[in-house]
């Protein structure tokens, strides 16, 4: 049955101890303005707003309306930010309205950028339309790339003035995710020496998440496993979508190994390995290819955190297994997109295929999706792929050895070409589409164009013939710069 709007909620973490959490009422956004409602995530949340009128809920979603049943929270962190730990951080500018359930699957809800909490330190707890454009669309496009994510509800926007480098306006996403629970609230507990309740978080976690582990006497160091397999899998996932976080901060590493807080991420463009997309991170520690190490490196601090509940031996060995799933999920996902069968066999076809782009600077999603049309006769030019590489003797070596690995398949070609059309996207949200698409709303108030962008990220394996130019790399020598305030 699906819930009526607003649907009653229910407030499961404040079952926790208190001193994780404050209750914290959104601040009133004025004349705020629904920009779009994400159909998508409303139906898998059970959330039927049909015969709402827009401006009413537009108030539901600023936070500008009590929710039934909402006791609104914030909650507290702490994580290590670029290598340092930071004893307190926590929900600065997110506040939690509670959670809704639909066909067995429980969603938290989260306004970003509803005013200030206990936590909100020199900030303003606020959100401006350009950043809360990004995740929307990011967190969508994600799903549509079947790549573990929180997803969006709603953005709303509001002429209220928000100064970051220039005056801008604020906005509110509305955030769902079965759990917005993060690597830093085991740090928060551990930090403080307070064991019982990190104990209580563990056992939290287990009994919404993970319910068949309840009672045994092993559940902690499962539930570490777990999560060491899913962050696996999550960074196997961004290394074959081409995505890059930028900020992958202890505080923003997902329990369940979901994409989480959509910052200044970027989608390479060019096979550029080293590719950094936040322009602070000086240092290049979050670049593109860093990302499998910062997810051990990070699971190693959540390892720290849980080394009251679990032996450190068995956490260790964990920890050395990680490196092996990642190489498994990923080298699963690539040969997918090589219509190749999963496993190790064809590690050198995939790792051949990323050392030509690299030498050739070829465009990473743009030429996989060409590859899609590859012809495997032995007498075919494939001139067209040929002629976008410099080296055209390396494409033609390179194409002979992946030849003979789809030839052992036994797959007829027009399958094989359908089955690696529906694993190589052909709309990517790189950022100059995202740039486009934020001048449209913001500087020409075209509102209708979220409908088209969402379709073609929400479904992005497919033809769009009317957006066929949203699938486009960008100009050469276009380069955006993003900082954590994008
Ligand atoms: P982020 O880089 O978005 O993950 O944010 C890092 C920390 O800064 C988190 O604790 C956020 O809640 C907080 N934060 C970011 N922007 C703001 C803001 N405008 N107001 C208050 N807190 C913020
Ligand atoms: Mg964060």
């Amino acid at each position: 049955m699906k819930n009526s709007f607003p649907p009653s909620l229910g407030n499961r973490l404040t079952s926790l101890p208190d001193s994780l959490y404050r209750e914290v009422w959104p601040d009133p956004l004025p004349y705020p303005r629904l920009l779009h409602w994400n159909q998508t995530a409303a139906a898998l949340a059970g959330i039927d707003a049909g015969g709402v009128p827009p401006d009413d809920l537009a108030a539901w979603l600023a936070g500008n309306r009590p929710w039934p049943g909402s006791r609104p929270l914030a909650s507290v962190y702490a994580g290590h930010q670029f290598g340092y730990f930071v004893p307190q951080l926590g929900d600065g500018r997110a506040i939690l309205l509670g959670e809704t359930s639909h066909q067995g699957q429980t969603w938290e809800l989260q306004l970003k950028g509803s005013g200030r909490t206990p936590w909100s330190r020199a900030g303003d707890g606020r959100a401006v339309l350009r950043s809360s454009l990004r995740e929307y669309l990011c967190s969508e496009a994600m799903a549509g790339l079947g790549v573990p994510t929180t997803r969006a509800l709603s953005l709303v926007d509001s002429p209220l003035p928000v100064w970051r480098e220039t005056e801008e306006t604020a906005a509110i996403v509305v955030r769902m995710s079965p759990s917005f629970i993060r690597f830093g609230h085991f740090e928060w507990f551990y930090h403080r020496n307070e064991t019982g309740h990190l104990a209580q978080l563990a056992d939290f976690v287990i009994e919404h998440h993970f319910p068949d582990w309840q009672g045994q006497a092993d559940r902690h160091l499962r539930l570490f496993a777990e999560i060491t397999r899913l962050t696996a899998r999550l960074m196997a996932h961004w290394q074959s979508v081409g995505f890059t976080h930028g900020v992958m901060n202890t505080d923003n590493m997902s329990i369940l190994g979901l994409t989480l807080d959509y910052g200044p991420f970027g989608f390479i463009d060019t096979y550029e390995p080293g590719f950094v997309c936040n322009h602070t991170d000086s240092q290049g520690r979050y670049a593109f290819d860093q990302q499998p190490d910062v997810g051990l490196w990070n699971l190693t601090r959540l390892a720290q955190a849980m080394s009251p509940l679990v032996a450190t031996e068995e956490l260790k060995t964990v920890l050395e297994s990680y490196p092996a799933q990642f190489a498994s999920h990923y080298l699963d996902l690539m040969s997918a997109r090589l219509g190749l069968p999963p496993g190790r066999k064809h590690v050198g076809v995939i790792l051949g295929l990323l050392e030509l782009m690299q030498a050739n600077q070829l465009d990473y999603h743009r030429f996989l999706r060409d590859l899609c049309l590859f012809d495997a006769a032995p007498d075919a030019s494939n001139h067209a792929l040929r002629d976008q590489c410099i080296d055209r003797a390396a494409f033609d070596q390179w194409a002979s050895g992946w030849r003979t690995a789809l030839a052992e398949q036994a797959v007829p070609e027009a399958d094989r070409q359908k089955r690696m059309l529906a694993s190589n996207p052909k709309y990517i949200l790189r950022n100059h589409l995202a740039e486009e698409i934020i001048a449209a709303v913001r500087d020409a108030g075209d509102i209708g164009v979220l409908d088209d962008i969402m379709r073609a990220l929400q479904h992005p394996y497919d033809e769009h013939p009317d957006l066929e130019r949203w699938s486009e790399p960008p100009p050469p020598g276009t380069r955006i710069e993003l900082s954590c305030s994008s």
